[in-house]
């Protein structure tokens, strides 16, 4: 194999997926100028100019290891080619500059580890629980979503390029797209200051916090910074945040907002007593502009 490549090079593999993150990223909006920084290597869905056995048999060195979906010991989950898929990682890793987990099944486990009841599936990183296949590598970059953003991938990875120093947080999220919450930038904010709800999903008006379980207000992640599709983002079109980036995702009851003696969950990193505080004197007031339509139809 022919170890010279202009651009910088990736191997992408995948554990137990439902190609999501994979998807996501064919989606890019800018292809072209990923092309001209970048060469995929190997990606299980694309067609490129070697195959995985000729990869995992060279001694040739790449870049990046991207890593989709959850990570299993067990070969009966996963065989490429005859290796496991902890074989898999242990080969690869050891020949690039950096392992980056593209999705939350690949970080923390996901839907994959929440189905596991007897525990053999997880995400390379699982922060404090245990589990986690590296604690606290310093190769390895978590990009939780499911499924990721595509620009989350890119920007990381142009970052890395570009050799500027990329800060991560305590779950190894690079902090430019995780210090962010889904709640900044969305367009119910007025209506989550005044304690106004949705009543039907797919509304323009009111907040999905208090009765639709919306966890914009404690999940990481800038959805509502840089849109989806460069369009919108799930709270935007009306459907509620279900926390995708956070090692704890997916929780049970996805749709109702959890409530203790009647009361919600409080966002992140305010005090009870200054949120209810706030709550009881907002709901004091009626906004009647607030009650009404955005735009009224009229016959
Ligand atoms: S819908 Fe969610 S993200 Fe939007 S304002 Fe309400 S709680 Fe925040």
């Amino acid at each position: 194999m022919s170890n010279f490549h202009p651009k910088k090079t990736i191997v992408w593999i995948q554990g137990i997926t439902c190609n999501g993150d994979s998807h996501s990223f064919f989606n890019y909006s800018s292809m072209k100028s990923f092309a001209n920084n970048f060469e995929i290597i190997y990606h299980p869905l694309l067609l490129t100019d070697y195959n995985l056995e000729e990869i995992l048999t060279s001694r040739d060195k790449y870049d990046y290891l991207i890593i989709e979906g959850s990570f299993t010991k067990v070969r009966d989950y996963v065989d490429r080619c005859g290796y496991s898929f902890e074989e898999l990682v242990e080969n690869l890793s050891k020949r690039v500059d950096y392992i980056i987990c593209a999705g939350t099944c690949a970080s923390f486990g996901g839907i994959f580890r929440e189905r596991d009841k007897i525990n053999i599936t997880g995400g390379l990183f699982s922060g404090d629980k245990e589990g986690g296949y590296w604690s606290k590598n310093k190769k390895v970059i978590n990009i939780p979503g499911c499924p990721i953003h595509p620009r989350w991938l890119v920007d990381t990875l142009l970052i890395l390029k570009d050799e500027k120093k990329l800060l991560l947080d305590e779950f190894l999220r690079p902090k430019e797209v995780f210090s962010y919450f889904v709640h900044h930038g969305c367009l119910r904010n007025e209506y989550f200051e005044w304690k106004i709800d949705t009543k039907n999903f797919g509304e323009k008006e009111g907040c999905l916090f208090y009765e639709q379980g919306c966890r914009g207000p404690m999940t990481h992640a800038n959805c509502n910074k840089i849109l989806w599709n460069e369009v919108s983002s799930k709270t935007r079109a009306g459907s509620p945040c279900l926390g995708c980036t956070e090692p704890d995702f997916p929780r049970t009851s996805v749709y109702e907002t959890k409530t203790r003696m009647s009361l919600p969950a409080v966002p992140y990193g305010i005090s009870k007593r200054a949120y209810y505080t706030v709550t009881g004197v907002a709901k004091s007031f009626r906004v009647d502009r607030l009650e009404q339509k955005l735009i009224e139809e009229k016959r």
